[in-house]
Protein backbone atom coordinates (compact mmCIF):
# COMPACT_ATOMS: atom_id res chain seq x y z
CA UNK A 1 0.00 0.00 0.00
CA UNK A 2 1.44 3.61 -0.89
CA UNK A 3 1.46 6.11 1.34
CA UNK A 4 -1.43 8.14 0.33
CA UNK A 5 -3.88 4.98 -0.39
CA UNK A 6 -6.45 4.78 1.90
CA UNK A 7 -7.71 1.48 4.00
CA UNK A 8 -10.34 -0.94 2.25
CA UNK A 9 -13.31 -2.72 4.21
CA UNK A 10 -13.35 -6.24 3.61
CA UNK A 11 -15.98 -7.17 1.24
CA UNK A 12 -19.02 -8.34 2.39
CA UNK A 13 -19.32 -11.37 0.81
CA UNK A 14 -16.12 -12.59 2.92
CA UNK A 15 -18.09 -11.54 6.25
CA UNK A 16 -20.60 -14.21 7.38
CA UNK A 17 -24.37 -12.59 7.60
CA UNK A 18 -25.42 -16.37 9.51
CA UNK A 19 -26.75 -15.90 12.79
CA UNK A 20 -24.75 -16.65 15.77
CA UNK A 21 -25.91 -19.69 17.36
CA UNK A 22 -26.01 -19.90 20.94
CA UNK A 23 -26.29 -23.73 21.89
CA UNK A 24 -27.55 -24.06 25.74
CA UNK A 25 -26.01 -27.19 27.94
CA UNK A 26 -27.92 -30.49 27.99
CA UNK A 27 -27.41 -30.00 31.72
CA UNK A 28 -27.32 -28.00 34.56
CA UNK A 29 -23.17 -26.70 34.69
CA UNK A 30 -20.99 -26.01 38.20
CA UNK A 31 -18.27 -24.27 38.41
CA UNK A 32 -14.45 -26.16 39.26
CA UNK A 33 -13.38 -23.68 41.73
CA UNK A 34 -17.05 -23.46 44.03
CA UNK A 35 -17.67 -19.94 43.37
CA UNK A 36 -14.09 -19.53 44.73
CA UNK A 37 -11.94 -16.62 43.87
CA UNK A 38 -8.87 -18.45 44.58
CA UNK A 39 -7.37 -21.45 46.20
CA UNK A 40 -4.35 -20.75 47.73
CA UNK A 41 -1.55 -22.62 49.84
CA UNK A 42 1.23 -20.62 52.22
CA UNK A 43 4.29 -22.08 50.88
CA UNK A 44 7.26 -21.00 53.46
CA UNK A 45 6.93 -18.00 55.79
CA UNK A 46 6.46 -15.17 52.94
CA UNK A 47 5.18 -17.75 49.82
CA UNK A 48 2.52 -19.22 48.92
CA UNK A 49 0.96 -20.42 45.41
CA UNK A 50 -2.45 -19.90 44.12
CA UNK A 51 -5.02 -21.59 41.48
CA UNK A 52 -6.98 -18.24 40.66
CA UNK A 53 -8.14 -19.73 37.02
CA UNK A 54 -8.98 -22.97 35.09
CA UNK A 55 -10.23 -23.82 31.72
CA UNK A 56 -12.57 -25.34 31.96
CA UNK A 57 -14.03 -23.49 34.85
CA UNK A 58 -17.70 -24.69 34.34
CA UNK A 59 -18.34 -28.52 33.94
CA UNK A 60 -21.43 -30.45 34.00
CA UNK A 61 -22.94 -31.39 37.26
CA UNK A 62 -20.62 -34.94 38.50
CA UNK A 63 -17.72 -33.92 36.12
CA UNK A 64 -14.62 -32.58 36.95
CA UNK A 65 -11.85 -30.90 33.78
CA UNK A 66 -10.99 -35.02 32.90
CA UNK A 67 -14.51 -34.22 31.40
CA UNK A 68 -12.35 -32.05 28.53
CA UNK A 69 -9.74 -34.02 28.19
CA UNK A 70 -11.75 -36.71 27.25
CA UNK A 71 -14.25 -34.66 24.82
CA UNK A 72 -10.93 -33.98 22.94
CA UNK A 73 -9.79 -37.37 23.17
CA UNK A 74 -13.02 -38.67 21.41
CA UNK A 75 -12.70 -36.09 18.79
CA UNK A 76 -10.37 -38.28 17.67
CA UNK A 77 -11.58 -41.53 18.16
CA UNK A 78 -15.21 -41.06 17.43
CA UNK A 79 -18.46 -41.32 19.32
CA UNK A 80 -18.06 -44.95 19.25
CA UNK A 81 -15.51 -45.19 21.73
CA UNK A 82 -17.98 -43.70 24.32
CA UNK A 83 -19.95 -47.12 24.76
CA UNK A 84 -16.63 -49.32 25.09
CA UNK A 85 -14.56 -47.21 27.11
CA UNK A 86 -15.53 -44.90 30.36
CA UNK A 87 -13.63 -41.81 31.26
CA UNK A 88 -11.47 -42.93 33.76
CA UNK A 89 -10.55 -45.80 31.38
CA UNK A 90 -9.97 -43.30 28.59
CA UNK A 91 -7.57 -40.79 30.38
CA UNK A 92 -5.72 -43.73 31.76
CA UNK A 93 -4.82 -45.00 28.29
CA UNK A 94 -4.18 -41.47 26.79
CA UNK A 95 -1.56 -41.02 29.42
CA UNK A 96 -0.31 -44.22 29.24
CA UNK A 97 0.38 -44.36 25.28
CA UNK A 98 1.31 -40.52 25.77
CA UNK A 99 -1.27 -39.56 23.57
CA UNK A 100 -0.64 -35.62 25.11
CA UNK A 101 -2.48 -33.48 23.42
CA UNK A 102 -6.35 -33.74 24.71
CA UNK A 103 -4.59 -32.75 28.53
CA UNK A 104 -3.39 -29.52 26.93
CA UNK A 105 -7.11 -28.76 26.47
CA UNK A 106 -7.39 -27.84 30.32
CA UNK A 107 -5.51 -24.95 31.13
CA UNK A 108 -4.37 -23.88 34.86
CA UNK A 109 -3.69 -20.64 36.14
CA UNK A 110 -1.67 -19.79 39.53
CA UNK A 111 -0.45 -16.54 41.53
CA UNK A 112 2.88 -17.41 42.79
CA UNK A 113 5.18 -15.47 45.19
CA UNK A 114 8.51 -17.25 45.54
CA UNK A 115 12.31 -16.64 46.03
CA UNK A 116 14.06 -15.58 43.11
CA UNK A 117 16.48 -18.57 43.13
CA UNK A 118 13.30 -20.78 42.87
CA UNK A 119 11.59 -18.45 40.48
CA UNK A 120 14.79 -18.85 38.36
CA UNK A 121 14.70 -23.11 38.61
CA UNK A 122 11.09 -22.29 37.27
CA UNK A 123 10.93 -20.06 34.85
CA UNK A 124 13.32 -22.55 32.65
CA UNK A 125 9.77 -24.17 31.84
CA UNK A 126 9.61 -23.00 28.90
CA UNK A 127 5.80 -23.40 27.43
CA UNK A 128 4.08 -21.66 30.19
CA UNK A 129 2.66 -17.92 29.80
CA UNK A 130 4.55 -15.56 32.76
CA UNK A 131 4.11 -12.12 33.86
CA UNK A 132 6.14 -11.18 36.45
CA UNK A 133 6.34 -8.14 39.22
CA UNK A 134 8.42 -5.70 37.87
CA UNK A 135 11.40 -3.96 40.15
CA UNK A 136 11.96 -1.50 37.22
CA UNK A 137 8.43 -0.24 38.10
CA UNK A 138 7.64 -1.02 41.41
CA UNK A 139 9.88 -0.87 44.71
CA UNK A 140 10.44 -5.00 45.71
CA UNK A 141 8.84 -5.80 49.10
CA UNK A 142 10.95 -6.61 51.88
CA UNK A 143 10.25 -10.34 51.72
CA UNK A 144 13.33 -12.56 52.03
CA UNK A 145 13.44 -16.75 52.32
CA UNK A 146 15.45 -17.90 55.30
CA UNK A 147 14.99 -21.75 56.49
CA UNK A 148 15.53 -22.71 59.47
CA UNK A 149 18.29 -24.04 61.71
CA UNK A 150 17.54 -27.61 60.92
CA UNK A 151 16.76 -26.59 57.96
CA UNK A 152 20.06 -25.36 56.55
CA UNK A 153 21.18 -28.14 54.53
CA UNK A 154 24.58 -29.96 54.07
CA UNK A 155 26.59 -30.21 50.69
CA UNK A 156 25.60 -33.66 49.71
CA UNK A 157 28.56 -35.66 48.30
CA UNK A 158 26.28 -38.30 45.94
CA UNK A 159 24.57 -35.50 44.23
CA UNK A 160 26.68 -32.63 43.48
CA UNK A 161 23.76 -30.32 42.65
CA UNK A 162 22.15 -31.19 45.67
CA UNK A 163 21.82 -30.84 49.57
CA UNK A 164 20.62 -33.62 52.12
CA UNK A 165 21.25 -33.98 55.96
CA UNK A 166 21.19 -30.60 58.27
CA UNK A 167 24.52 -29.77 58.91
CA UNK A 168 25.72 -29.05 62.50
CA UNK A 169 23.65 -26.19 64.42
CA UNK A 170 26.66 -23.78 64.80
CA UNK A 171 27.88 -23.75 60.91
CA UNK A 172 23.88 -23.54 60.20
CA UNK A 173 23.52 -20.32 62.65
CA UNK A 174 26.38 -18.79 60.78
CA UNK A 175 25.24 -19.07 57.84
CA UNK A 176 21.54 -17.99 58.98
CA UNK A 177 23.97 -15.03 60.26
CA UNK A 178 25.47 -14.25 56.68
CA UNK A 179 22.00 -14.16 55.33
CA UNK A 180 20.99 -11.45 58.14
CA UNK A 181 23.51 -9.39 56.60
CA UNK A 182 22.53 -10.00 52.75
CA UNK A 183 19.16 -8.87 54.10
CA UNK A 184 20.25 -5.37 55.74
CA UNK A 185 21.27 -4.66 51.84
CA UNK A 186 17.51 -3.69 51.89
CA UNK A 187 17.91 -0.69 54.11
CA UNK A 188 20.28 1.04 51.72
CA UNK A 189 18.52 -0.19 48.39
CA UNK A 190 15.42 1.43 50.14
CA UNK A 191 17.31 4.97 51.26
CA UNK A 192 19.02 4.99 47.98
CA UNK A 193 16.12 4.71 45.68
CA UNK A 194 14.55 7.26 47.92
CA UNK A 195 17.74 9.54 46.64
CA UNK A 196 16.76 8.81 42.92
CA UNK A 197 18.91 5.98 41.96
CA UNK A 198 16.94 4.21 39.44
CA UNK A 199 14.96 0.79 40.94
CA UNK A 200 15.98 -1.15 37.70
CA UNK A 201 19.72 -0.78 38.85
CA UNK A 202 19.23 -0.10 43.04
CA UNK A 203 17.65 -3.97 42.91
CA UNK A 204 21.33 -5.46 41.44
CA UNK A 205 21.76 -5.15 45.68
CA UNK A 206 20.01 -7.88 46.68
CA UNK A 207 20.12 -11.23 47.16
CA UNK A 208 18.38 -13.79 45.33
CA UNK A 209 16.55 -14.94 48.61
CA UNK A 210 14.33 -11.92 47.94
CA UNK A 211 10.71 -12.92 46.99
CA UNK A 212 9.25 -12.26 43.86
CA UNK A 213 5.42 -12.98 42.33
CA UNK A 214 3.91 -13.97 38.98
CA UNK A 215 1.03 -15.03 37.30
CA UNK A 216 1.89 -18.21 35.59
CA UNK A 217 -0.70 -19.92 32.96
CA UNK A 218 0.27 -23.21 31.53
CA UNK A 219 -1.51 -26.17 29.99
CA UNK A 220 -2.21 -29.26 32.05
CA UNK A 221 -0.14 -31.70 30.09
CA UNK A 222 3.00 -29.14 30.49
CA UNK A 223 1.74 -28.55 34.26
CA UNK A 224 2.41 -32.49 34.57
CA UNK A 225 5.86 -32.15 33.18
CA UNK A 226 6.54 -29.82 35.37
CA UNK A 227 6.04 -31.32 38.67
CA UNK A 228 7.45 -34.78 37.25
CA UNK A 229 10.58 -32.92 37.20
CA UNK A 230 10.02 -30.66 39.71
CA UNK A 231 8.49 -32.67 42.41
CA UNK A 232 10.74 -35.46 42.17
CA UNK A 233 13.76 -36.01 44.78
CA UNK A 234 16.57 -34.49 43.11
CA UNK A 235 15.05 -31.12 42.34
CA UNK A 236 15.76 -28.62 44.99
CA UNK A 237 13.99 -28.69 47.96
CA UNK A 238 12.06 -25.32 48.14
CA UNK A 239 11.31 -25.78 44.44
CA UNK A 240 9.87 -29.36 45.56
CA UNK A 241 7.58 -27.54 48.43
CA UNK A 242 5.62 -25.61 45.69
CA UNK A 243 5.32 -28.25 42.98
CA UNK A 244 3.80 -30.53 45.54
CA UNK A 245 1.00 -27.75 46.88
CA UNK A 246 0.41 -27.56 43.16
CA UNK A 247 -0.39 -31.07 42.82
CA UNK A 248 -2.58 -30.63 45.72
CA UNK A 249 -4.77 -27.62 43.83
CA UNK A 250 -5.15 -29.76 40.63
CA UNK A 251 -5.98 -33.37 42.29
CA UNK A 252 -9.47 -32.49 42.70
CA UNK A 253 -9.86 -30.91 39.19
CA UNK A 254 -8.46 -33.55 37.49
CA UNK A 255 -8.80 -36.55 39.79
CA UNK A 256 -8.62 -39.23 37.26
CA UNK A 257 -5.35 -38.07 35.35
CA UNK A 258 -3.71 -37.09 38.29
CA UNK A 259 -4.24 -40.69 39.40
CA UNK A 260 -3.27 -41.83 35.85
CA UNK A 261 -0.21 -39.30 36.43
CA UNK A 262 0.93 -41.14 39.65
CA UNK A 263 0.58 -44.76 37.90
CA UNK A 264 2.18 -44.53 34.91
CA UNK A 265 4.91 -41.58 35.03
CA UNK A 266 5.50 -39.93 38.63
CA UNK A 267 5.58 -43.23 40.63
CA UNK A 268 6.04 -45.24 37.33
CA UNK A 269 10.16 -46.26 36.77
CA UNK A 270 11.74 -46.51 33.10
CA UNK A 271 14.49 -49.41 32.67
CA UNK A 272 17.22 -49.10 29.91
CA UNK A 273 17.77 -51.74 27.55
CA UNK A 274 21.03 -52.71 29.52
CA UNK A 275 18.84 -53.17 32.43
CA UNK A 276 16.28 -55.24 30.97
CA UNK A 277 19.52 -57.91 29.89
CA UNK A 278 20.82 -57.74 33.10
CA UNK A 279 17.19 -58.79 34.68
CA UNK A 280 16.39 -61.48 32.17
CA UNK A 281 20.25 -62.93 32.31
CA UNK A 282 21.19 -62.58 35.75
CA UNK A 283 24.10 -61.32 34.34
CA UNK A 284 26.06 -57.58 35.94
CA UNK A 285 25.54 -54.71 33.82
CA UNK A 286 26.83 -54.43 30.85
CA UNK A 287 28.14 -50.95 31.92
CA UNK A 288 30.95 -49.44 33.70
CA UNK A 289 29.73 -46.63 34.20
CA UNK A 290 29.42 -46.05 38.43
CA UNK A 291 26.50 -43.72 38.78
CA UNK A 292 24.56 -45.98 36.37
CA UNK A 293 25.22 -49.06 37.75
CA UNK A 294 24.26 -47.46 41.40
CA UNK A 295 20.76 -46.46 39.68
CA UNK A 296 20.46 -49.69 38.71
CA UNK A 297 21.22 -51.20 42.01
CA UNK A 298 18.14 -48.44 43.21
CA UNK A 299 16.04 -49.51 40.66
CA UNK A 300 16.57 -53.35 41.50
CA UNK A 301 16.25 -52.57 45.37
CA UNK A 302 12.45 -50.84 44.72
CA UNK A 303 11.70 -54.13 42.44
CA UNK A 304 12.85 -55.95 45.52
CA UNK A 305 15.33 -57.95 43.39
C1 LIG B 1 17.00 -31.73 38.84
C2 LIG B 1 17.22 -30.71 37.75
C3 LIG B 1 18.48 -30.16 37.55
C4 LIG B 1 18.70 -29.22 36.54
N1 LIG B 1 19.94 -28.67 36.39
C5 LIG B 1 20.17 -27.72 35.45
C6 LIG B 1 21.45 -27.11 35.28
O1 LIG B 1 22.39 -27.42 35.97
N2 LIG B 1 21.59 -26.14 34.35
C7 LIG B 1 20.56 -25.78 33.53
O2 LIG B 1 20.74 -24.90 32.69
N3 LIG B 1 19.34 -26.33 33.66
C8 LIG B 1 19.12 -27.29 34.60
N4 LIG B 1 17.87 -27.84 34.72
C9 LIG B 1 16.78 -27.38 33.83
C10 LIG B 1 16.49 -28.42 32.75
O3 LIG B 1 17.62 -28.62 31.91
C11 LIG B 1 15.30 -27.95 31.91
O4 LIG B 1 15.62 -26.74 31.28
C12 LIG B 1 14.05 -27.73 32.74
O5 LIG B 1 13.82 -28.81 33.60
C13 LIG B 1 12.84 -27.53 31.82
O6 LIG B 1 12.55 -28.74 31.19
P1 LIG B 1 11.85 -28.81 29.78
O7 LIG B 1 12.73 -28.18 28.73
O8 LIG B 1 11.46 -30.24 29.58
O9 LIG B 1 10.54 -27.95 30.05
P2 LIG B 1 9.75 -26.95 29.09
O10 LIG B 1 10.57 -25.77 28.75
O11 LIG B 1 8.44 -26.70 29.80
O12 LIG B 1 9.48 -27.72 27.81
C14 LIG B 1 8.63 -28.83 27.79
C15 LIG B 1 8.94 -29.60 26.52
O13 LIG B 1 8.52 -28.81 25.41
C16 LIG B 1 9.44 -28.93 24.35
N5 LIG B 1 10.03 -27.62 24.07
C17 LIG B 1 9.89 -26.48 24.79
N6 LIG B 1 10.53 -25.46 24.20
C18 LIG B 1 11.11 -25.98 23.11
C19 LIG B 1 11.92 -25.45 22.09
N7 LIG B 1 12.26 -24.15 22.06
N8 LIG B 1 12.34 -26.27 21.11
C20 LIG B 1 11.99 -27.55 21.09
N9 LIG B 1 11.23 -28.13 22.03
C21 LIG B 1 10.80 -27.36 23.02
C22 LIG B 1 10.48 -29.97 24.78
O14 LIG B 1 10.04 -31.24 24.42
C23 LIG B 1 10.43 -29.86 26.28
O15 LIG B 1 10.88 -31.03 26.93
C24 LIG B 1 17.62 -28.81 35.71
C25 LIG B 1 16.36 -29.37 35.92
C26 LIG B 1 16.15 -30.30 36.91
C27 LIG B 1 14.76 -30.87 37.11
Amino acid sequence: MGPMSQPTCPKESIVSEAPIQHVKPEGPMVDLMQGDARWQIPVHEHGFIALVDVMPRLVPQGQTADAAIVQAARVSYGAGTKQVSEDRTLVRYLLRHRHTTPFEMVELKFHVAMPMFVARQWIRHRTANVNEYSARYSIVPDRFYRPTVEGVRKQSTVNRQGGDEPIEAGTAEQFLTLLDKAEANYREYLSLTERGVARELARAALPVSVYTEWYWKCDLHNTLRFLSLRMESHAQQEIQDFARAMYRLIQPLAPATCEAFMDYDFESMHLSRLEIDSIRSGQPLGSQNKREQAEFEAKKTRLGL
